[in-house]
């Protein structure tokens, strides 16, 4: 894959394709996003096929099959997916049943864009795999694109992002150079953060996250991911909860359960964070520092579906540093449903 990284860098954008032999790209985007999709049309000229703006959260199965029809009639050959993780995880979609390629142009800091991961919901069931044809072959970082991401998105997508690399460093296929992209990368975002909230329009805060999640989101194409990625991925497929901010609430609980069992990730952590003597009740002090949502409630969930879903996160299997129980996760989800203090 390859990577460019640097304000104005999209204008490469047609060069880029022309470069990988792709004729006849379809711009994929979100509604939200659909000015900035022509945009990205009109320079790739007659190498684009047309733009969809219809992604949507959590890759619904019904707007790939459109996007598919679609591809199919306008004889598409590649997609450029402009946008966040919903856009880039619709083209992953369309790649995994067309393999047609994905050039990714983030407009967040989800970090989808550096993963072989992909995903996508039918009747309230997310399913996710891994399969290295839904890798963007060409990512385009371009600061110029995350100056109008609104700061409540900016921060949940960064929070996002910086799950990734937490969870990398604990993961069991962790590896000594991930683990410094993972640490490099909270202490990028952690950094960054707070600076967008302070100043909206300070490009340089923006343009220091986006390298922050180029890293965590290499963590996560390069790992597997436990327990905080199964909840998050369960709360969202099952109830709908909105995917970054469901992130943000969650890590600072998960970190605080899994912390006895891998001591000196978390000191990492710690450090990146900037030095305190508990990682979980820093991110979880960093997410009000930032104003990101800290209760589950907060985001829709009812309390009496805490039950159902520590029964399905504990059914389903994954790695975890630490064994988990139903009675663990429940007490976990209950502190993030309800607001309270991270519980190590
Ligand atoms: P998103 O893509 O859903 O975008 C959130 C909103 O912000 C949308 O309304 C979008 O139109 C708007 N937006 C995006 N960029 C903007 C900009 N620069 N300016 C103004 N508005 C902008 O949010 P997200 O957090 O990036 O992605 C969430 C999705 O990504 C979830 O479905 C999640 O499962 C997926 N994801 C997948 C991976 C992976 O590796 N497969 C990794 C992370 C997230």
């Amino acid at each position: 894959m390859r990577v460019r990284f640097g304000a104005g860098e999209t204008r490469y954008l047609a060069d880029e394709l022309d470069d990988l032999g792709w004729h006849r790209a379809m711009v994929i985007c979100s509604p939200g996003r659909a000015d900035l999709g022509h945009k990205i049309a009109d320079t790739l000229g007659p190498r684009c096929a047309g733009v969809l703006a219809e992604a949507a959260e959590h890759v619904p199965t019904g707007v790939v099959e459109h996007a598919v029809a679609e591809i199919d009639a306008l004889g598409a050959d590649s997609c450029v997916a402009v946008g966040g993780g919903s856009a880039i995880g619709l083209a992953k979609a369309v790649a995994l049943a067309r393999g047609t390629p994905i050039a990714a142009v983030p407009t967040t800091f989800a970090g989808s864009e550096m993963t072989p991961v992909w995903g996508t919901t039918t009747g309230g069931h997310k399913t996710t795999g891994r399969d290295p044809r839904v890798l963007p072959r060409s990512v385009v970082y371009d600061p110029e694109l995350v100056a109008g991401l609104p700061v409540p998105v900016a921060v949940t997508s960064g929070m996002n992002a910086m799950a990734h690399a937490v969870e990398a460093l604990y993961a069991p296929d962790a590896t000594p150079i991930v683990s410094l992209m993972a640490e490099e990368g909270i202490r990028a975002l952690s950094g960054a953060l707070p600076r967008i909230v302070h100043d909206p329009g300070d490009p340089d805060g923006r343009s220091d996250a986006l390298y922050g999640a180029w890293l965590c989101g290499a963590c996560l194409g390069a790992t597997s991911m436990s327990l905080h990625h199964k909840l998050c991925h369960v709360l969202g497929g099952t109830l709908g909860l909105p995917h970054a901010p469901t992130h943000a609430v969650v890590l600072p609980h998960v970190l605080a359960f899994n912390l006895v069992a891998v001591p000196e990730q978390a000191a990492i952590v710690a450090q990146a964070l900037g030095g305190g003597a508990d990682p979980a009740m820093s991110l979880w002090e960093f997410a009000a520092h930032v104003q990101a949502p800290r209760s589950l409630q907060s985001l829709g969930m009812d309390e009496g579906d805490i039950d159902r879903v520590a029964v399905e996160v504990t059914a389903a299997s994954y790695g975890n540093p630490r064994p988990t129980t139903v009675d663990h996760i429940r007490g976990l989800l209950r502190a993030a449903w309800a607001g309270a203090p991270p519980q190590s």
